[in-house]
């Protein structure tokens, strides 16, 4: 019989596990290891940070849903996984055996490779729902004594849709409360221009979020390196495009919030083999890690190389419908291994977005997400504002029910009307 290990139970993680399930045999075991005892919607860390949801709305405990499709839950983190041994260690000291492992911890938050940023220091961040939390005070403080805002994404990021939204989002919430005009708005990020969002961009998502920029007054600084922060003053050298330093700035902020470049979680960083020099899990075409031919990979943690090489260092993308086709992939091929045959399914690679704006919003389809592409699709409207709020409602319902139906494919992309299009 079969013990397979989820490491992670964020929207990859809590995925696998359900998934994984049902390709298990009577009397294999499944175990997912997450060091919250709750899931957490991540896509609507932004509508928390300034207060439009709650943690409660946002989160829930995931015991009594897991446990009622006969899965265990240690809800203790892994302190460190060793694969010779087919085992992960526990921050406790316990040990969990496996005999397939998917690692799905999504990344370490490199706050500290930039002096001053992060939530402990001098910029917020809605990366976790504990992050966006303490932002929502520090938004409440703000709105009470406005000023300037520096939003955006550091050098060597990764995700650079959040801070889009966010910055659309704190547009909106202060237009609601009549004191934009109090508030200058200057976008910072390491993309070489506004739009490309670690992807090269998607159809014509320069022009669009340059002029949504543009219309919402908000100013920007593209192939830009922040090189320290100190309390309510950010220090950042914009690069020409062939990455020399071509401008310092001196930005004075009131209020801040940066997403960091990400790497791996500490429980695997280093492990020859297993990961890259940044921590990121190595995975062949199958999901699965070269060397420890019994771990898989998914989501957020897994190595994938940069679209193309940027004169400010920008990495790529992992987004919602490619970690569904990861999990997919892996689950069938862990039963195909099981059943004794090789793994054959590979996931699809492709990039779907819906990007909040507050009162409207954008959306892009990349298929394949590395160009040349078949599709490459970006619309801006109100319907994008409504869909991931309905999109919200239905994946955090999925999760509670534990349902397999990949969301992704079904709702977002027949959503956008392009299903025809792939
Ligand atoms: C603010 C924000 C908004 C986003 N919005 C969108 C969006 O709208 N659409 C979209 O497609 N994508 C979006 N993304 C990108 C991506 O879909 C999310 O980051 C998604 O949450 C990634 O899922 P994951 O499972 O890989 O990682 P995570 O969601 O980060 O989950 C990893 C889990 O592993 C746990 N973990 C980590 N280390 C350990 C350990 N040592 N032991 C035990 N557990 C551990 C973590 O606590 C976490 O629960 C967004 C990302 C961010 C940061």
């Amino acid at each position: 019989m079969a013990h397979v290990v989820v490491l992670g139970a964020g929207i990859g993680g809590l995925t696998a596990a359900y998934d994984m399930k049902e390709q298990l045999r009577p009397g294999d075991t499944l175990t997912v290891i997450s060091e919250n005892p709750y899931f957490q919607f991540t896509p609507s860390n932004p509508w928390v940070a300034v207060n439009w949801r709650s943690r409660e709305d946002i989160t829930f405990d995931m015991a009594p849903y897991v446990e009622k499709k006969d899965i265990n839950l240690v809800s203790t983190a892994a302190k460190r996984v060793h694969p010779d041994k087919n085992q992960v260690e526990l921050a406790d000291g316990k040990i969990v055996s496996y005999d397939f492992l998917i690692i799905a911890t999504g990344p370490k938050l490199a706050f500290e490779e930039v002096e001053g940023a992060g939530p402990e220091h001098h910029t917020n961040s809605i990366c976790t729902v504990n992050h966006a939390v303490k932002a929502a005070q520090a938004w409440d403080g703000f709105v009470n004594d406005p000023g300037h805002i520096v939003v955006g994404a550091l050098q060597g990021a990764s995700c650079y849709g959040p801070a889009y939204e966010f910055a659309m989002i704190m547009d909106t919430d202060l237009r609601r409360r009549k004191i934009r005009s109090k508030v200058p708005m200057t976008f910072v990020t390491a993309e070489p221009y506004i739009g490309h969002l670690g992807l090269g961009g998607v159809g014509d998502s320069k022009g669009m979020m340059e002029s949504t920029l543009r219309d919402k007054h908000i100013k920007w600084i593209c192939n830009a390196k922040v090189t320290k922060v100190e309390a309510g003053k950010m220090f950042v050298t914009e690069h020409d495009d062939e990455g020399k330093p071509k401008k310092e700035h001196e930005l004075a902020f009131k209020y801040s919030m940066m997403l960091p470049a990400f790497k791996g979680v500490d429980a695997v960083f280093g492990i020859e083999g297993l990961t890259n020099p940044r921590g990121f899990i190595l995975i062949d075409e199958f999901q699965r890690n070269p060397k420890f031919k019994n771990i898989y990979s998914i989501g957020v943690c897994v190595a994938i190389p940069p679209v193309e090489a940027t004169p400010v260092p920008t990495g790529t993308p992992k987004t919602g419908y490619m970690i569904e086709s990861m999990v997919t992939a892996t689950v069938h091929n862990i039963r195909r291994v099981i059943d004794g045959q090789d793994p054959d399914q590979k996931a699809s690679w492709n990039a779907v977005c819906l990007a909040d704006f507050g009162d409207n919003g954008a959306a892009f389809v990349a298929i394949p997400q590395i160009p040349p592409r078949n599709v490459s699709w970006f619309k801006k409207g109100k319907w994008v504002h409504l869909a991931k709020i309905g999109f919200e409602k239905y994946f955090i319902r999925k999760m509670k029910k534990g349902n397999t139906e990949p969301v992704y494919e079904k709702y977002v992309l027949k959503l956008m009307g392009v299903v025809r299009l792939k």
